[in-house]
């Protein structure tokens, strides 16, 4: 019995530090469930676009630049769940919710890459953004990718201009505020490297196309590019 409470005591004690509850719906989780419960895992809103001849997402950014794989874990539009989880992981420090994910669909696309891969590259925040937040939640995302996939993540890819905020932009404003927003360190180690750029929303694919356009210079082989959520505009 006194072992029971201590075990019962440790689990309360470790909730104190680990959200219980289903970052989607809100209810709480049972044992052996992680950040997300089992109704809320096998309903999420997939795009399944990754299986798709006619992707939908082709079009964003294929028409500017070669893009060798584009997908979206979720849609964002589609029920609560995903803005829910979004939110969390942006806004409430769930940054292994973000990893689990990354993990979960890391297993689904490891076997569509036409060039073997090198490296996930998470799409970088600005160093004053990055003090601000306290972490990069497309980092979380590439840290679960990275595991699934067997890939290495690379921080060579730097933010080197302080955006404000795109969400009321137009897509032209979006890629004008963007421009040259990104630098690479070392653009020489990236040469003939087949990359997944990853970030947590696509919308119209401005700051993706602007990281894209670096990584091209730097002699990449291949561009392949996975968000957690698509946004449509
Ligand atoms: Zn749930």
């Amino acid at each position: 019995m006194k072992i029971l409470a201590g075990i019962s005591y440790i689990k309360a004690f470790s909730r104190l530090f680990y959200p219980v509850n289903c970052a989607s719906c809100g209810l709480a989780l049972v044992d052996g469930e992680k950040h997300i419960c089992t109704i809320c895992q096998v309903s999420l809103p997939v795009t399944g676009y990754h299986g798709l001849k006619e992707n939908p997402m082709d079009n964003l950014l294929k028409l500017r630049m070669r893009v060798d794989f584009i997908s979206s874990f979720l849609f964002y539009d589609q029920g609560l769940s995903t803005q829910n989880m979004l939110h969390a992981i942006k806004y409430k420090g769930n940054k292994m919710l973000a990893t689990h994910l990354g993990e979960l669909y890391g297993n689904d696309i490891k076997n569509l890459f036409n060039h073997p891969l090198d490296a996930v590259i998470p799409v970088p925040l600005h160093a004053r953004k990055l003090r601000q937040r306290g972490y990069n939640q497309s980092e979380y995302w590439a840290n679960g990718l990275a595991k699934s996939l067997s890939v290495p993540i690379d921080h060579s890819l730097i933010r080197v201009n302080y955006t404000t905020t795109q969400t009321k932009k137009t897509r032209t404003e979006r890629i004008k505020n963007v421009e040259g927003a990104f630098k690479i360190q070392q653009p020489d180690l990236l040469k003939g490297k087949s990359i997944l750029l990853v970030d947590d929303v696509i919308t119209t694919g401005a700051t993706l196309e602007s990281c894209g356009a670096s990584l091209w210079n730097a002699g990449i082989r291949s561009l392949n590019i996975a968000t957690i959520a698509f946004a449509a505009k």
